[in-house]
């Protein structure tokens, strides 16, 4: 019980992002795209969807993209292949809530203007890819 309360409180505490992944992934289902429940997230992929991920930095070579409880992407073998990776995400949207957009944006630009890279030098990022590459 007390492991149900805490998760709710995880999800509800990541609501506002995942508002905006589901309002995306239903939009992108109005263009051909498909959903799933899969390990504790709803996936978003193909149709509008994977136009909308295409078009997300650094383009096509974006195959996921997470908000909240909810991880969009271009293809449904794509989103098992970083499937782990995105979890990490989901992970960090339950312990940052409605400040991980910023905080994530505030990471950016920090390594940016340390000469590193904005995605790959975010520490958001290195935390989801030593995790899970
Ligand atoms: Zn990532």
């Amino acid at each position: 019980m007390l492991r149900f309360a805490t998760k709710s409180l995880l999800v509800a505490w990541a609501s506002p992002y995942s508002v905006m992944g589901l309002m995306i992934g239903g939009l992108g289902m109005l263009w051909g795209g498909k959903c799933r429940f899969r390990d504790g997230a709803i996936e978003f992929y193909e149709g509008g969807t994977g136009w909308f991920v295409r078009h997300l930095p650094p383009g096509v070579h974006t195959a996921g993209f997470t908000l909240g409880h909810v991880i969009l992407g271009q293809t449904g073998v794509g989103l098992i292949l970083v499937g782990a990776h995105e979890r990490i995400h989901v992970r960090q949207f339950e312990r940052w809530g409605p400040l991980m957009g910023p905080a994530y944006l505030l990471a950016s630009a920090w390594v940016w203007l340390h000469g590193l890279d904005p995605y790959r030098d975010n520490p958001f990022e290195v935390e989801a890819f030593d995790e899970a590459p």
